[in-house]
């Protein structure tokens, strides 16, 4: 199974993708914690990368094409996979396409998860990351800034404070949004309601796939 996940930042793609490729037994490789972890290794890829990512800019195609290229080459790539996060705009679905056809295979769905902007700005308000494991939380009085996880100290990421999230939803309405329409062309969308539970989502992905 080759699916890619599509959805504006807080749409719920990172938790959902966790899931799904758990059920179906595939690897989900996601570019922004890729990103992440090369940024707090800082690794010269990392150190790259980090002004366009703590500033909710897409960092220059050529640098997931670094790590998207290596992937799909990976023998990890040959069971299917998951992507969340990337394609992130036209040319790079393109590339992708391209990348895809000399490999001989085809990407089944295209997973679009649908949330309208103001529950998006109250949910990404509300998510915390954990600084030692990386796990993603949403807020929680009782629990309060300890990670649930591992018990490290639950931090807001730094590209969710609410200037960076409307960059990144104006960064999504014109760059990622026009890939709903490239991959409807090709008959590969699924469209999902994204509100209500992680586990009523999940349902319904797993229902249309
Ligand atoms: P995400 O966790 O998917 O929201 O990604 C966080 C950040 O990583 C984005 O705001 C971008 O700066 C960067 N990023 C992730 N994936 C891509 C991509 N495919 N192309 C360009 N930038 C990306």
């Amino acid at each position: 199974m080759r699916l890619v996940m599509l959805g504006a930042p807080g749409a719920g793609k990172g938790s959902q993708a966790a899931k799904i490729s758990k059920k179906f037994d595939i690897p989900h490789v996601s570019t922004g914690d890729i990103l992440r972890s090369e940024i707090k290794k800082k690794t010269e890829y990392g150190i790259k990368a980090r002004e366009y990512v703590e500033n909710g800019k897409l960092v220059p195609d050529e640098l997931i094409f670094d790590i998207i290229e290596d992937f799909i080459k990976s023998d990890t790539a040959k069971k299917g996979f998951l992507l969340d996060g990337f394609p992130r705009n036209i040319a790079q679905a393109e590339r992708f396409t391209g990348m895809l056809e000399r490999a001989g295979v085809d990407l089944d769905k295209v997973i679009n998860i649908v949330v309208g902007n103001e529950e998006i700005i109250r949910r990404l308000a509300l998510r915390r990351i954990c600084k030692d494991c990386q796990q993603v939380s949403i807020f929680d009085e009782a629990q309060g800034d300890i990670c649930g996880k591992c018990g490290g100290t639950l931090i807001i990421r730094r590209d969710d404070q609410e200037d960076v999230i409307r960059h990144r939803l104006e960064v999504y309405d014109k760059q990622t949004h026009p890939l709903v329409e490239y991959y409807r062309e090709k008959g590969k969308i699924i469209d999902i309601d994204g509100t209500g539970t992680l586990e009523e989502v999940t349902e319904r992905i797993m229902e249309s796939l």
